[in-house]
């Protein structure tokens, strides 16, 4: 099998364990065959061997590969789209438990980085910065939402206090989430499949799943060997490809683009986020930004429909981050990077089961961070008989794009066009 590498993000260049593991070369037996190993595969796959299941997981490429390896870093609670959107889409008794999970995912994270020691550069402490009055607004209302499901980590910001703790003159003010935070992402998925094998679980790299045999006991080919399964849950998210079409054909990946500047001195590394928080500011195209733990400034932002890797990803991203922080016009950039994540259409994730025994969870739509680790403990409970959670989950709507295939690209991005156009003009 071919090794495929990392992309050489400033992630990838200090990863704190780089073993090699093996490709499948044999039929195996397993309870639960998971397919990925980014957040949603290894956070299912850590729950259920705490549950007693014997787990075995296929990585096409890496541990770490995907989304979970390259992201900004930034934990972020509830979803991609809002608890009130949420609330119209489901039933009562739905909403609620998917509002109370909305917050689950950074506690399930500090869990883990506490109980298996993972070095990931855990920080505390999120920022919603809002650029307009309009924003502003549309955060008291968040805050207003977030405190009816009992969750009272946040506080607002005025134009000062925003000051405060950025320093860019382009915010009026914004939102502290104190639950909020940041962690070196590829250093959290390494973690975790170091979790997943001290409790026995085998994680195989470079072994992509390229064919379900479905029935009672699904079998999982590998170009190399398979694995006869109980249950599969199916965790390729935006990498998944064709490998199960009714998956591809109500979801797009896009992809997002991340640089990291050159190590900051101190001084000033200190003075553009002094208590060292993560920031992402309010538009629908948002640009969210944060330090690394050697004082690098990690700026991501922009979307390609379709997910295409741009040519040149710091002409797209540099600007933005200037825009923000001129004082960094003369830093250089050491890394600049791409990745996937699974846009629905909806931008609420995907979560279902095809037939008895295929589990699914995919399109957090760009904000996953957390998302994917309540995920992992709700397919978990799901296959230990407890499927209440899976199924509020699992009730949200599925949508085909528009367009199918073909043209979901390009009728997503007009979408969006006209959502920044109305960033841009404040409305
Ligand atoms: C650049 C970027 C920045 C982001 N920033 C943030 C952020 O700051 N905060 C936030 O909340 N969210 C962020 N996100 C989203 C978040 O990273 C994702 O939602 C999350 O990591 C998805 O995890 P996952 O495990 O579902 O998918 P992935 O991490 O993409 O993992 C899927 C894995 O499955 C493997 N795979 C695919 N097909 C197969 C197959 N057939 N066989 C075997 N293996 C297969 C892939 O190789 C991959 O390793 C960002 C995403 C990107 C791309």
């Amino acid at each position: 099998m071919p090794n495929t590498p990392y992309p050489a993000s400033y992630y990838a260049a200090t990863a704190n364990m780089t073993k090699e593991r093996p490709a499948l070369q044999e039929a195996k037996q397993t309870d639960v065959c998971v397919i990925g190993a980014g957040y949603t595969g290894l956070s299912t796959a850590l729950f259920l061997l705490e549950k007693g299941f014997s787990v075995t997981v296929l990585e096409a490429a890496k541990v770490g590969f995907g989304a979970s390896g390259r992201n900004g870093g930034q934990i972020v609670n509830s979803y991609s789209r809002d608890l009130d959107s949420i609330e119209r889409s489901v039933d009562s008794s739905a909403a609620k438990l998917i509002g109370q999970m909305a917050f689950e995912g950074g506690r399930i994270i500090r869990e883990r980085v506490a109980r298996y020691n993972i070095q990931c550069d855990l920080k505390d402490g999120g920022v919603f910065a809002a650029l307009s009055q309009k924003q502003m607004h549309h955060l008291e209302a968040q805050k207003a939402l977030w405190e009816r499901y009992g969750y009272h980590q946040l506080e607002l910001l005025d134009e000062q206090g925003i000051k405060r703790v950025v320093a860019s003159d382009r915010y009026i003010g914004g939102m502290l989430d104190k639950q909020g935070g940041h962690i070196h992402p590829l250093n959290l998925a390494l973690g975790e499949a170091a979790a997943v094998e001290s409790l026995g679980g085998v994680v195989y790299e470079n072994s992509p799943a390229v064919r379900i045999e479905r029935g009672e006991q699904p079998l999982i080919h590998t170009p190399t060997g398979n694995v006869r399964a109980k249950f599969v849950v199916v965790a390729g998210n935006a990498y998944l490809g064709d490998l199960i079409p009714e998956l591809a054909a109500k979801s797009m990946p896009c992809g997002t683009q991340v640089i990291a500047t050159e190590p900051l001195d101190d001084e000033l590394a200190r003075s553009l986020l002094p208590q060292d928080y993560c920031v992402e500011d309010c538009n629908y195209l948002l640009d969210y930004y944060r330090l690394s733990a050697d004082k690098r400034l990690i700026y991501g932002g922009g979307v390609v429909y379709g997910a295409r890797d741009p040519a040149d990803i710091e002409s797209i991203i540099h600007p933005k981050m200037l825009k923000t922080f001129p004082q960094l016009a003369k830093v250089r950039i050491d890394y600049a990077w791409t990745g996937n994540f699974l846009l629905t259409l909806s931008r609420l994730p995907q979560v279902g089961r095809l037939g008895n025994n295929i589990y699914y969870s995919q399109g957090c739509s760009g904000h996953g961070v957390t998302y994917t680790h309540v995920a992992g403990k709700v397919i978990a409970e799901a296959l230990s008989g407890q499927a209440e959670r899976f199924d509020a989950f699992a009730s949200l709507p599925h949508y085909p794009f528009p367009g199918g295939q073909r043209f979901q690209a390009p009728l997503s991005a007009l979408g969006a066009l006209y959502y920044s156009l109305r960033d841009r003009l404040g409305f």
